[in-house]
């Protein structure tokens, strides 16, 4: 049983330590088996509280800023919830516990088919993924209570500002990439709430995301 390994009650502890107190969050971290989202080759780290890379030069994230988005977002049981970056899929399927529905679009195939063999072994009904680029959203299901970006942007793209509803909190990574002599964090993740004459920013905490690129790859 996952719930009992004790390299994920190892990691919440962790987690707590550096702040994280939304029990639900936490708990949602405790419940989802890391391992699974991980290759074989680092599957023996998938419990350290570090990002991971992945197929296609892409990453994993941190479970410490997956747990700070998470709690960011504020979500509850009602919610439908946009993910740009589906990546392994760990974050959506944190994310699906606490939401009614997450609407998750990644631009590589060999991910995205990847994340949805791992949903589906692991049973997650409410993940609904999308083979596509995230720069134009998903309108056939917007608008969303909350957007999640797990990429890199400068700015965030209107079109998903669009898709968020009045009220609704985007949470992304905003800033350039690290300079590669250098292993400073660059981005700013960043919290914002649409109001009603545009969108109240409160910077978050210090991250390093691989961009969010544009149209599809060649795979
Ligand atoms: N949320 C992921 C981590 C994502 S890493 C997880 O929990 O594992 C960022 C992902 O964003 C990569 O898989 C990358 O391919 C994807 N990505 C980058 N630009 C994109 C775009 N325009 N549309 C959709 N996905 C994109």
């Amino acid at each position: 049983m996952h719930e009992f390994d004790p390299r994920l009650i190892a990691l919440v502890m962790a987690l707590r330590k550096q702040g994280i107190i939304d029990a639900r969050v936490l708990s949602a971290i405790e419940r989802t088996p890391r391992d699974l989202f991980v290759g074989e080759a680092f599957s023996h780290a998938a419990y350290d509280n570090s990002a991971l890379p992945i197929a296609c030069g892409q990453t994993i994230s941190q479970p410490y800023v997956v747990a700070v988005s998470t709690e960011a977002l504020a979500v509850n049981e009602t919610m439908r919830v946009l993910e740009i970056g589906t990546g392994s899929g760990y974050q959506a399927a944190v994310l699906a516990q606490l939401c009614r529905r997450v609407y998750s679009i990644e631009r590589h195939r060999s991910l995205h088919l990847e994340a949805e063999r791992r949903f589906k072994a692991l049973r997650i009904p409410n993940i609904a993924t999308k083979l596509g680029d995230g720069f134009q959203g998903w309108p056939e299901q917007a608008p969303f209570d909350r957007i999640l970006l797990t990429a890199a942007v400068t700015e965030v793209p209107q079109a998903l500002i669009e898709q968020l509803k009045p009220g609704g909190i985007l949470v992304a990574p905003i800033g350039d990439q690290p300079d590669s002599n250098l292993e400073s964090n660059c981005q700013l993740l960043t919290k914002m709430i649409r109001t009603e004459t545009g969108l109240k920013k409160e910077a978050l905490i210090s991250v390093v995301f691989v961009p969010m690129l544009p149209g599809m790859p060649q795979d």
